[in-house]
């Protein structure tokens, strides 16, 4: 559709990265109302915006968590060694410091602080009048008295998919007799239903496809005979109760709590609702999909198939004194960021008319005090182009935009 607006001449382009049109006719009508719904994950939140039911736009963010974990841990190290040779041995002293107590480690700060901003750009752009939200993998209101219940196997019945979230919350999600993660896993009975075995939740675990087919109907003394201490294990870890405390995610009660801060409606809804919803209307696993059947959904129409995928790249970093693998300082940074208009990190176009490195280049620049730059395009990095020839496209914003075109729905 953006393609056939600025062909006809209808719209031009706004924005490059992420790639934005505005239309050249004045829109008179008041456009209507829009839900915006999340699913925060531990990697990518996915974020949908849906007019009645349609999907109108949708988005999955990457988080940075890892690396923010690293290189946290890098300064520590760096910090402690060079403290433990120039200074004399002191105790570690810990007791004495204190945290708030909406207190969050820098990772998981982060992944809360990048979805407001997105939050807060998609209130800025389109009419959101409310905030749909997956809050919590199961709702407890929904399995009551869980270790009672029992599994209903019928597909499309909430009752199950919720309590399948409590198990798989229960279990860790790893096959609970060879420790199998990431593998699609199956609700497994510990005293087979042929041996007499029963549908509450205390005879059920998960397991992965080989370990459920080894053991069939299998006594769990045979089938994990020579391992005395996993059966004691499994045996006492499906008899006790999933404390309520191991359900609750302090990241998406931060998110939650931020998000009322908008002054917006906020719903929220349990995974096992979110993968309810995504079963009975057959749509494939995706984390923006995922995020567009969160709450409550009678049908879904997808207007899209493209999300935008959006990849935290951080501001770079503060480090004024670059070390070699030793930590002995090697090189030394100026304050500044900005030289000449440009940042470490932009999107930059250069005609270069004179030299030796005649030619166009486009891509992230580095940038030098000296007004000599680097760009690194899709295929080279060329180095020495100087600050004249470059003409900004993009201003880094902490984000990479990417369209994965070849979505097929699979
Ligand atoms: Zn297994």
């Amino acid at each position: 559709m953006a393609r056939s607006l600025l062909k006809a001449g209808k719209a031009a382009v706004f924005r490059q990265y992420p790639f934005t049109i505005i239309l050249k006719k004045k829109v008179a009508d008041t456009p209507e109302n829009c839900k915006l719904k999340i699913d925060p994950g531990s990697k990518v939140t996915g974020l949908a915006l849906l007019l009645n039911d349609s999907v109108i736009w949708a988005a999955e963010l990457t988080h940075r968590g890892q690396q923010i974990k690293d290189a946290n841990w890098r300064r520590r190290q760096l910090r402690r060694g060079r403290r433990n040779r120039k200074t004399r041995y002191r105790q570690a002293r810990f007791f004495n410091r204190k945290r708030r107590d909406s207190w969050l480690a820098p990772s998981l700060n982060h992944r809360v602080q990048t979805t407001m901003t997105w939050v807060n750009r998609l209130t800025r752009f389109c009419p959101i009048n409310s905030i749909y939200q997956e809050l919590i993998r199961f709702d407890t209101q929904k399995v009551q008295n869980p270790e009672v219940s029992s599994i209903e196997y019928q597909q499309g019945e909430l009752h199950g998919y919720e309590i399948r979230e409590y198990l798989l919350e229960k279990w860790g999600r790893k096959c609970a007799y060879c420790g199998a993660e990431n593998t699609p896993l199956e609700v497994e009975h510990i005293q087979a239903k042929s041996k007499g075995g029963s549908n509450r939740i205390s005879n059920l675990t998960l397991s992965c496809h080989s370990c459920n087919q080894a053991k069939s109907n299998l006594d769990i003394k045979d089938f994990l005979s020579g391992k005395p201490d996993l059966i004691k294990r499994i045996i006492s870890q499906a008899k006790a109760p999933l404390k309520d405390a191991a359900a609750v995610n302090s990241t998406r009660w931060k998110l939650y709590n931020d998000l009322k801060t908008t002054g917006l409606e906020v719903c929220t809804s349990s995974g096992g609702m979110t993968k309810y919803n995504r079963c009975r209307l057959g749509l494939p696993k995706a984390h923006w999909i995922d995020a567009a059947c969160v709450g409550k959904t009678e049908s879904l129409k997808l207007e899209t198939n493209q999300p935008l995928l959006i990849k935290s790249t951080g501001h770079g970093n503060r480090q004024m004194c670059g070390t070699n693998k030793y930590g002995f300082p090697t090189r030394h940074r100026s304050r500044q960021q900005v030289h000449q208009g440009f940042k470490t990190g932009d999107i930059v176009k250069a005609v270069v008319t004179k030299g030796k490195k005649i030619g166009t280049y486009k891509g992230r620049v580095l940038v030098r005090a000296s007004g000599s730059f680097d760009i690194s395009t899709a295929k080279v990095r060329v180095s020495g182009i100087s600050h004249k020839y470059c003409v900004p496209i993009y201003k880094k914003d902490g984000y990479q935009y990417e369209f994965n075109s070849q979505f097929n729905g699979n």
